[in-house]
């Protein structure tokens, strides 16, 4: 279900008047930029998690595609659709992409649309999978090398995850990892990899794999040691888990062939990273901002 009220170049309007161009160039060829961000209803009121890093990472994507964003007017209208749709838990969506005016690949001849929506929150995982874990198989296909397209939200590279994806689902799993040439892992197609062997946590480091906001939340409250991990050592871990803005802290109930189950250190991260967001966690405040 997505909220009727978007946030469109500046000002609130009804999603039915958002539509974009079927010229937009955007469309044909990817060239914007997005972010996934998470507001939760905490005691004190809708708050947002770790906004102004989402941002940045934003603007970083916009730079690479030579678009100008308005990185303070898009982060104060997150709050402003959350608060026009009535939302607390919730999943924003800030989109900037190039519209239309050619269908060359100059950008500089076309101006960006801004656009900021967010929807009543749910995972992309499905809903149960944070009681009995998702099952994961290694893909046949490579993340996209960040030597070719910066590992960052840009729209186009998402075919990658895509397809991956639904690799993954035909062959009945829930998610798809993503391995290198060299056997490394790599990341889900929109979640980043942690392990966890003989009580210790590792975050899954790879170049070509998203600067994770959620990765980097977790190893702050953990102290996971973030280092390249291969596949062979994944299929050995006593745990596994992804995490995402989404699907926040999930188990791998199965790797493969392999059986994991949910693991006692991937359900108290979970516990932990939950208690965080909602503000319940003195850690977490100073990531929340009021919507
Ligand atoms: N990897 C990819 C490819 C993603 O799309 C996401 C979701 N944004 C992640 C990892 C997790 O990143 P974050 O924790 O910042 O949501």
């Amino acid at each position: 279900m997505t909220a009727s009220t978007v946030w469109l170049d500046g000002t609130l309007v009804d999603t039915s008047a958002a539509a974009p161009s079927h010229l937009a160039n955007g469309l044909h060829y990817g060239t914007g930029v997005f972010e996934g961000i998470r507001s939760y209803a905490t005691a004190d009121g809708p708050r947002i998690f770790r906004l102004a890093e989402h941002m940045a990472r934003f603007a970083k994507g916009a730079a690479h595609l030579g678009m100008d964003v308005d990185i303070d007017g898009m982060s104060a209208a997150c709050a402003e659709v959350l608060r026009a749709n009535d939302l607390g838990d919730a999943y924003i969506r800030p989109l900037s992409w190039f519209d239309g005016g050619g269908l060359g690949l100059d950008m500089r001849v076309l101006t960006a649309r801004h656009m900021v929506a967010a929807m009543p929150w749910s995972t992309h995982l499905g809903d149960d999978t944070k009681a009995r874990g998702v099952t994961l198989r290694t893909s046949s296909w490579r993340r996209t090398p960040s030597t070719s397209v910066p590992a960052l939200k840009l729209c186009g590279n998402y075919v990658n995850s895509v397809i991956a994806r639904r690799e993954a689902l035909l062959a009945g799993y829930d998610e798809a990892l993503f391995v290198d040439d060299r056997g490394f892992v790599v990341e889900g197609s929109a979640e980043n990899v942690f392990m966890v062997r003989d009580g210790r946590v590792t975050a899954v480091q790879h170049a070509d794999a998203l600067p994770g906001i959620t990765r980097d939340t977790v190893r702050e409250l953990t102290g996971a040691t973030s280092r390249p991990v291969t596949a062979a050592e994944l299929a050995e871990a006593d745990e596994i888990f992804l995490v995402g803005t989404s699907v926040e802290v999930t188990g791998v109930a199965r790797l493969d062939e392999r059986d994991l189950g949910v693991g006692p250190v991937t359900r108290e991260v979970a516990a932990l990273y939950d208690a965080v967001v909602r503000g319940q966690h003195d850690a977490g405040h100073a990531w929340l901002a009021a919507a």
